[in-house]
């Protein structure tokens, strides 16, 4: 627990999204076990499709990010360009794109849950009339949705989505829009927390923010820096 005056001076607290409030990595491993059981359905090697992919969709997301292919295009082809290499026809890989896009956003949408020290925990920082924002790196559609599912906008004074902002962390200009949107004028009075060393805590740190490192799963042994395994370890307490 920390002492009130741990947060003398502090204006902002500012939270990444998916891992830090909330549990993004098991509702993402839960729904690709949904996609394994129609990919084995549809192809022979699931584990190789799965390879392509982890080849494929980052670069395709890098092209999105530059602007040059829509989210939707992004989305689609992830899969419909595997199933193309494939020996597929164009028709029924898209079609069977937009069946696994559909299933797995559907399931995310639905067990996604937030990590049960946050209510509590953004209670008491509102409590001491500190703003709170979320910044987080993504597609606008995604995490829009994701974060009204969990009814997150109601609680939060900003929320930036890199896919929106056309800014993503750790490039300062996420930092700075996120002060600005906030009204901070002051670097040092914001708190980021996330559960990233380096699009997070290093990226705020580099910008002049305080930063905590969120390490729920305890991987990180000395990441030199303040580290919590949960938001309970923040939670402002008084004397
Ligand atoms: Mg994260």
């Amino acid at each position: 627990m920390k002492r009130l005056d741990f947060y003398n001076g502090i204006e902002a607290v500012v939270f990444d999204f998916d891992d830090t409030l909330c549990d993004y990595t098991t509702a993402h491993n839960e729904a690709c076990q949904i996609l394994n059981s129609i990919l084995a359905e549809e192809i022979c090697d699931v584990e190789r499709y799965w390879k392509r992919y982890a080849e494929h969709a980052p670069q395709l997301f890098k092209l999105h990010n530059k602007g040059e292919v829509s989210f939707q295009e992004y989305w689609r082809r992830r899969h419909s360009d595997i199933l193309l290499e494939l020996g597929w026809e164009s028709e029924q890989a898209n079609l069977l794109a937009s069946c696994l896009n559909q299933r797995y956003m559907d399931h995310v949408y639905r067990i996604l849950k937030l990590f049960p020290d946050v209510i509590c925990y953004i209670e008491k920082i509102r409590s001491l009339r500190i703003k709170i924002g979320i910044l987080t790196n993504g597609s606008f559609e995604f995490q829009h949705e994701k974060i009204s599912a969990l009814n997150l906008y109601g609680m939060v004074d900003r929320v930036q989505i890199s896919g929106e902002a056309g800014v993503s962390k750790p490039h300062p200009k996420a930092f700075r829009k996120m002060m600005s949107t906030l009204c901070i004028g002051r670097a040092s009075s914001v708190l980021m927390i996330g559960d990233s060393l380096e699009m997070d805590v290093l990226g705020a740190a580099d910008f002049g923010w305080r930063s905590v490192l969120l390490d729920r799963k305890g991987l990180f042994e000395d990441p030199g820096c303040l580290k919590i395994r949960s938001l309970d370890e923040l939670s402002p307490s008084k004397g």
